[in-house]
C-alpha cells in the first residue's frame, strides 16, 4: 500500500468544500453521476471504435448502468458504473491532482471570504471532491476497460490518499468504479431512499443511463399487520435522451434540469434553443446559454462543452470542433442521424455532414440571439454583460457572419450610457456625417479624456468608445457597417471630413503663416516623429500623436511588448499641433529658441502621456517642466 500526499492544490480545493459549501450538500449526487455517466459514454464509444475493447463486451464489459446502494445500518452509499474505469496512474491523476490551469487559475482567485468564494465556486463545478462534504472516507474501486486488475483508492479527504490493488471480493468483475461513501454527520441525512430519489430525479433524471437504487423497503403486511422490510431494487430515473423528445413534451424544468445535470452549473441558464432538423440532414440540437461566462473561458486550456452523439450514442465532447472557437461558451448536444456511428476525431474534421450541421448551428444560434436582443432588450444586456467579448472574437474570425455579429456586439460611447448597438449609433447619425467613428487604445478614462475626440464633442459628433484589449485588432479588420464607414478617430485620416469651415485660401494662409514654427519643433524632436503638422481635430489641446493607417497605435505596441512581444517595430508617430490653442499662438509671436525647444519636447510628452504611454525619459520631462515653470512664475 501506498500512501501518497494530494496537490496542494487540491487541499484547497478540499478545504474550501468542506468549509464553504454546506448549502448544497446534495450536489455531491450528481458530480458522482455525471462522472459515471462520462465513463459509460467514454466507454462506449471504445466498444464501436476499438476492436480490442469490442471483444470483451459480454465478459470484460457489463452493460451499461449506474447503481446506488444503500445500506441504512452501516451508513454507507455505494454508486457504481459499469464504465470506462481507472488504473493506477488514472487514479493518481485524476482523482490526486489538478491538472486544469483553469482550476489553478480559480483557487488563486479566492479572497478567503466564505460567503463570496461559494459563489464562486458555484459557477465553476467541484466534480470528485465534492463527496468530502459528506463523507469521512471514501473508497473507490476501479477497473480500467481491457485491464484485469482491480485498484482501491482510498482517502478521508484531508491531506492524502491511499492506493493498492484490490484483490478477492473487492476487486471487481467487469470494467468500471465503485465509490463507496462511509458517510458523516452532515451526509447521515442522504441514508434515506426518498430523499436519494428527490435527488436523482431533481438532477439527473435525463442521464441517457438507467440509474438503479438498491435498498430496504417497508412494506406493510396486511396478514401479520406488521412493516416488513425487503431488499430490492428500482430504477429511479427517466433515463431518456431528453433531447430527443418534443418541445412540447418538455417544460421548462426538464430543460433547466437537463443543463445542470451536463454542466454542473448551479444556475439556471440564461436561454436554450433546442431544434430538430429533418430534410437533407436530420439532427437534434439543444443548445444552453450559461448565465455566466465560466472562469476559465479566456485560458487556453479552456474545455468546452458541446457533447456530440451519433444516433443517441456519445462520441465526443471537444467543443472546437463542433462549434467556432468563439462560440465555446455554449453548452448543449448535437445529435445526427447521419454520421457513422464508429467515426474517429480525424475523419470528423473534414466529414462534411459535420461541416453542415455545424454551419447552420452557427446561424441558428446566432439568429436566436438577434431575435432576443430585438425582442427582450433586458434578457439581452445579461448576455451582453458576460459574452460581448467572445462576440468580438468572433468578428475577427467569422467573415461569413460578420454582418449578424456587428449587430449583436455592444459599445461604451460619448453619447449615451450604458451600452449601444451600431444601429442605434447610425440612427443618430448627423447628416453630415460620413463614417461611425470609434477611439481604441486604452482604458476608458483614458479614451474619454482624449484631446482626439475634442473636435467630435465640438461637431456634436458620436464616438464609440472601445476600451477592450481586442478592440484594437478586432476592428482595424472591419471597415464597414453594412453601407457606412467605420473608423478610428486616432488613425491619420479620420476626421478629414469634420475639417472646420475655413475656405481654402484662409487655410493655404494659416499653414504659411505656421510654417517656420512647425518645421522649427520637427528640427528639435528630430527622429522622435515622423511628421509635425496643424491639426483640424482639436479644440482646447495643443497637441496629439496619430498613428498612421495600419499601423498599430503607440499604446498597442506598449500592450504587445509588455505581453513579452520584442521585435516590434517602432513606427514614429505623427504629431499635430493646435493652431488656434493659446500656446501655439504665443510660440509664434516669440523667437526664443531655447523656449521653443522645450515647448516642443513638452508638448510631444504630453501628448504621449495622454495617450497612455509612458515616457522613456521622465528624468529630462521633468527638468523641462521645471525650467519652463520657473519662468512662468
Ligand atoms: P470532471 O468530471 O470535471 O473531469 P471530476 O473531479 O468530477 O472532474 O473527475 C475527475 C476525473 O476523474 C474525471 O475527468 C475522470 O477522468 C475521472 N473519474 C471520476 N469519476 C470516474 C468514474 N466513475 N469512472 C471513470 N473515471 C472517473
Ligand atoms: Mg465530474
Amino acid at each position: 500500500m501506498s500512501k501518497q500526499q494530494f496537490q496542494t492544490e487540491v487541499s484547497q480545493l478540499l478545504q474550501l468544500i468542506v468549509h464553504s459549501l454546506y448549502s448544497h450538500p446534495e450536489i455531491f449526487l450528481r458530480e458522482l453521476i455525471s462522472n459515471s455517466s462520462d465513463a459509460l459514454d467514454k466507454l462506449r464509444h471504445l466498444t464501436l471504435t476499438d476492436d480490442a475493447i469490442k471483444a470483451l463486451v459480454g465478459s470484460g464489459i457489463a452493460s451499461p448502468r449506474i447503481d446506488l446502494t444503500l445500506d441504512e445500518a452501516a451508513k454507507t452509499l455505494t454508486i457504481a458504473d459499469t464504465g470506462i474505469g481507472m488504473n493506477q496512474e488514472d487514479l493518481v491523476s485524476h482523482l490526486g491532482t489538478i491538472a486544469r490551469s483553469g482550476t489553478k487559475n480559480f483557487l488563486a482567485q479566492l479572497s478567503g471570504d466564505a460567503k463570496k468564494d461559494s459563489n464562486l465556486i458555484g459557477q465553476f463545478g467541484v466534480g470528485f471532491y465534492s463527496v468530502f462534504m459528506v463523507a469521512d472516507k471514501v473508497d473507490v474501486f476501479s477497473r480500467k476497460a481491457g485491464e484485469s486488475q482491480t485498484w482501491k483508492w482510498t482517502s478521508d479527504g484531508k491531506t492524502g490518499f491511499e492506493l493498492e490493488e484490490a484483490t478477492g471480493a473487492d476487486a471487481l468483475a467487469t470494467s468500471g468504479t465503485t465509490v463507496l461513501i462511509h458517510l458523516n454527520d452532515e451526509g447521515a441525512q442522504y441514508a434515506n431512499n426518498w430523499r436519494l430519489q428527490e435527488i436523482v430525479k431533481k438532477y439527473s433524471n435525463h442521464i441517457a443511463f438507467p440509474i438503479f437504487l438498491t435498498y430496504d423497503k417497508s412494506n406493510y403486511n396486511a396478514d401479520t399487520k406488521e412493516t416488513e422490510k425487503s431488499r430490492v431494487t428500482e430504477q429511479v430515473n427517466a433515463a431518456s435522451a431528453m433531447w430527443q423528445r418534443s418541445k412540447s413534451e418538455l417544460s421548462d424544468d426538464d430543460y433547466k434540469e437537463f443543463y445542470k445535470s451536463i454542466t454542473g452549473d448551479w444556475e439556471d441558464p440564461l436561454f436554450w434553443f433546442h431544434t430538430r432538423a429533418e430534410g437533407t440532414l436530420e439532427y437534434t440540437t439543444l443548445f444552453y446559454i450559461p448565465a455566466r461566462a465560466p472562469m476559465d473561458l479566456y485560458q487556453a486550456d479552456y474545455k468546452g462543452g458541446i457533447k456530440l452523439y451519433v444516433k443517441r450514442v456519445f462520441i465526443m465532447d471537444d467543443s472546437r470542433e463542433l462549434l467556432p472557437q468563439y462560440l465555446r461558451f455554449v453548452r448543449g448536444v448535437i445529435d445526427s442521424e447521419d454520421l457513422p456511428l464508429n467515426v474517429s476525431r480525424e475523419i470528423l474534421q473534414q466529414n462534411k455532414v459535420l461541416t453542415s450541421i455545424k454551419t447552420a448551428s452557427v446561424k441558428k444560434i446566432l439568429s436566436e440571439l438577434k431575435r432576443i436582443a430585438e425582442t427582450d432588450k433586458p434578457k439581452y444586456e445579461q448576455f451582453i454583460d458576460q459574452y460581448n467579448r467572445p462576440l468580438k472574437e468572433g468578428l475577427y474570425g467569422d467573415y461569413a457572419n460578420r454582418e449578424t455579429l456587428l449587430d449583436l456586439v455592444r459599445f461604451k460611447s460619448t453619447r449615451v450610457p450604458g451600452l449601444t448597438s451600431l444601429a442605434e449609433a447610425k440612427e443618430r447619425m448627423k447628416p453630415e456625417q460620413k463614417a461611425l467613428y470609434y477611439i481604441t487604445g486604452g482604458a476608458e478614462n483614458i479614451l474619454r479624456t482624449s484631446p482626439l475626440l475634442e473636435i467630435y464633442k465640438k461637431k456634436d459628433i458620436e464616438v464609440l468608445i472601445l476600451d477592450d484589449d481586442i478592440d484594437e485588432i478586432v476592428f482595424s479588420s472591419v471597415e464597414k457597417y453594412g453601407d457606412i464607414d467605420l473608423k478610428a478617430v486616432n488613425k491619420s485620416n479620420a476626421g478629414e471630413d469634420l475639417k472646420d469651415d475655413t475656405t481654402p485660401e484662409q487655410a493655404a494662409e494659416k499653414a504659411e503663416e505656421l510654417k517656420p514654427l512647425l518645421e522649427k519643433i520637427k528640427a528639435t524632436l528630430g527622429d522622435a516623429v515622423k511628421e509635425v503638422r496643424a491639426s483640424t481635430r482639436l479644440a482646447d489641446s495643443p497637441s496629439v500623436i496619430v498613428s498612421d493607417e495600419d499601423e498599430p497605435s503607440a499604446r498597442m505596441r506598449h500592450m504587445m511588448r509588455s505581453m513579452g512581444q520584442q521585435d516590434i517595430p517602432e513606427p514614429t508617430p505623427t504629431l499635430e499641433i493646435n493652431p488656434t490653442h493659446e500656446i501655439i499662438i504665443k510660440l509664434l509671436a516669440n523667437a526664443d529658441e531655447a523656449r521653443i525647444a522645450d515647448a516642443a519636447w513638452l508638448l510631444f510628452d504630453q501628448a504621449l502621456l495622454l495617450e497612455g504611454v509612458p515616457l522613456k525619459d521622465p528624468a529630462t520631462f521633468v527638468q523641462r517642466l521645471n525650467r519652463v515653470l520657473n519662468q512662468s512664475i
